[in-house]
């Protein structure tokens, strides 16, 4: 039986490359449900993609992000997810699904991640419906590109996003990525 009193920490990993609205919204509803929330940046998922910002400066940007909720914490993590979980003493893991097309991933590694450890719970958050449509790689793409990316991201993201890849032709520029620019990249 566990101790209704006991704080609910909450672990919620990803790239975080940059931090977006969307991750912002599955945080600060985690705690909803969660007394506290540790963000955690994977150092290994940089490694498997052409990541923007080092993890340290990924750490920085999601700081300032949260730095109005004291319940958030940000750290960064390496080796396995269970493992650094259980170290952390989290009651659960949070994931963001978006859509579909998160399910069928986001579902083999919360599986997987059960193998590895049965007794730690998944659980899963809907954004706010216009949030739902927003991905890193998305973000870096329109920035690369010189699109406007106010609307998706923090004044301390757009900060560093900006000081990265400059200024875009800002009037008259939607920000949409050329055709096909993102596939295969769901960050
Ligand atoms: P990953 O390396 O898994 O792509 P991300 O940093 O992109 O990690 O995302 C971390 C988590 O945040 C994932 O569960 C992802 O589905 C979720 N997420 C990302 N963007 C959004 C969004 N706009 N709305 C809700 N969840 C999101």
């Amino acid at each position: 039986m566990t101790d209704s009193h006991a704080p609910r920490t909450a672990l919620y990993p990803g790239s975080f490359d940059p931090v977006t609205l969307g991750h912002e919204d599955i945080a600060r509803r985690t705690l909803k449900v969660a007394d506290r929330v540790i963000v955690a940046v994977a150092h290994s998922s940089s490694q498997s993609r052409e990541a923007a910002f080092p993890v340290e400066d990924r750490l920085d940007m999601l700081r300032e992000v949260f730095a109005d909720e004291p319940r958030i914490t940000c750290v960064s993590f390496e080796g396995l997810l269970v493992d650094y979980a259980r170290r952390e003493g989290a009651a659960f893991v949070v994931r963001g699904l978006r859509a579909v097309s998160d399910f069928e991933y986001e579902f083999q590694m919360a599986q997987m991640n059960r193998e590895m450890c049965p007794d730690m719970e998944f659980i899963f958050l809907m954004p706010d419906a216009h949030l739902s449509f927003l991905s890193a790689s998305l973000v870096r793409e329109v920035a690369r590109l010189g699109g406007s990316v106010d609307p998706f991201v923090s004044p301390p993201v757009l900060r560093r996003l900006t000081a990265r890849f400059g200024r875009g032709p800002a009037a008259g520029n939607t920000g949409a990525p050329a055709a096909g620019g993102t596939a295969g990249d769901t960050g």
